[in-house]
């Protein structure tokens, strides 16, 4: 071969290779899904990032850098972003490849290893079943989804049905190995579902992000559930609403009071966005772990706690134990809550004591 044919041969080479590398890349980011967040600077003062995690949860992250760079902030708006989606690699029970999905799918006897995050807030979980009578309960997830499948097929379970799936449910049968950081189901069947708590756990890890990274002030929420830290800007608190039981539906939220906070988080447990229909009559999403069965004593609930683990498990807690929880949880301190029971045409508000010092004007639960 002349050595022109030579140089020729390697220009085309050379562009064979180029070109294929063009191709491979056009194919990955036609593979890779579009960014499902969108950052948006509302003030040069204020940053927002919004988008849906967990599958279809909406969350929402405000920064107040103070200090800090416009790049800094984007930088831990992106931070926070990625938490979330490590939470939901772990912890998501809709996605068999996640360290839930695998424990959720092992047989009796089979030691599940898991990632450390996922194990510690199991055992965060299996402390809170205790301290809540087993009115959270996170490994009752055959039960959840008993009367998910009932809602879908307009037919009641059965009481066979209910003992049966509440027979593979509770602690005594899930074994949690610290040494290991191993799981270990005593039955076949156990599948745990921490739709109650992780996403206040994400809401709390996401704020640590953004108080690491030194923004001045911030407010995180995840699917309803919020914190917020630093000066707020009403008079140095943050407004947050209280959504409404009765005049809100799954598209359209309406807000019956206003709670100004501050270094706080806010979660609500509500039956208005979740249910089922079964022979015309609606089912509260929340179940109670010790019957197996919906709730029907409060249609709303609303925590304030320090952190957002906290104020998600009490909302859901509280729905479960109705007004008599209020009580047990006065005795914790630092948490407090308002429940609504009855019905749209005869609603009543149960507060804890320490509540209305967060209220700020009336309460408003007409549904007109
Ligand atoms: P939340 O809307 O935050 O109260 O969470 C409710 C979700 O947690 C439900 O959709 C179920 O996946 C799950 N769940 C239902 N009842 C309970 C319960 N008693 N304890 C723990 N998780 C529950
Ligand atoms: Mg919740």
């Amino acid at each position: 071969m002349t050595g022109k044919a030579m140089d020729r041969l390697r220009l085309a080479l050379g562009l064979v290779v180029v070109v294929t590398g063009v191709v491979a890349l056009v194919q990955r980011a036609r593979r890779q899904p579009p960014p499902r967040w969108q950052l948006t600077w509302n003030s040069p003062a204020e940053l927002e990032m919004t988008g849906t995690t967990m599958g279809p949860i909406p969350f929402k992250i405000l920064i107040v850098p103070g200090d800090a760079t416009d790049a800094e902030a984007e930088r831990a708006a992106r931070d926070g972003y990625a938490a979330l989606e490590r939470i939901n690699r772990h912890m998501s029970a809709y996605r068999p490849d996640s360290d839930v999905g695998r424990l959720n799918r092992a047989g009796a006897g089979e030691a599940v290893e898991l990632d450390e995050e996922l194990f510690d807030l199991l055992a965060v979980s299996r402390a809170y079943t205790q301290r809540t009578d087993g009115a959270f309960d996170p490994t009752a997830r055959r039960v959840f989804q008993l009367w998910t499948a009932a809602g879908r097929a307009d037919t009641l379970p059965t009481d066979e049905q209910i003992a049966e799936a509440l027979a593979t449910a509770g602690w005594q049968r899930l074994a949690l190995e610290e040494a290991t950081r191993t799981a270990t189901k005593a039955v076949d069947g156990l599948e745990v579902d921490l739709g109650a708590i992780a996403k206040g756990y994400a809401v709390d890890r996401v704020i640590d992000i953004l108080r690491d990274a030194g923004m001045a002030a911030g407010l995180v929420e995840v699917g309803g559930e919020v914190r917020v830290f630093g000066p707020g800007p009403r008079q140095g608190a943050w407004r947050l609403g209280i959504t409404h039981p009765f005049a809100t539906t799954p598209l359209q939220t309406r807000t019956a009071g206003t709670l100004a906070v501050t270094d706080k988080a806010v979660a609500t447990s509500g039956n208005y966005q979740r249910f089922s229909v079964i022979d015309g009559r609606h089912y509260s999403h929340i179940i109670d772990p010790r019957t197996g069965r919906p709730v029907d004593t409060a249609p709303s609930v609303t925590v304030i706690a320090d952190d957002c683990t906290t104020a998600d498990v009490w909302a859901t807690a509280l729905s479960v134990l109705g007004p008599e929880g209020l009580a047990t949880l006065e005795t914790l301190g630092g948490v407090e809550a308002m429940m609504v029971v009855g019905d749209k045409d005869d609603a009543r508000v149960l507060q804890t004591p320490g509540f209305a010092a967060y209220l700020r004007g009336q309460l408003d639960l007409s549904a007109e």
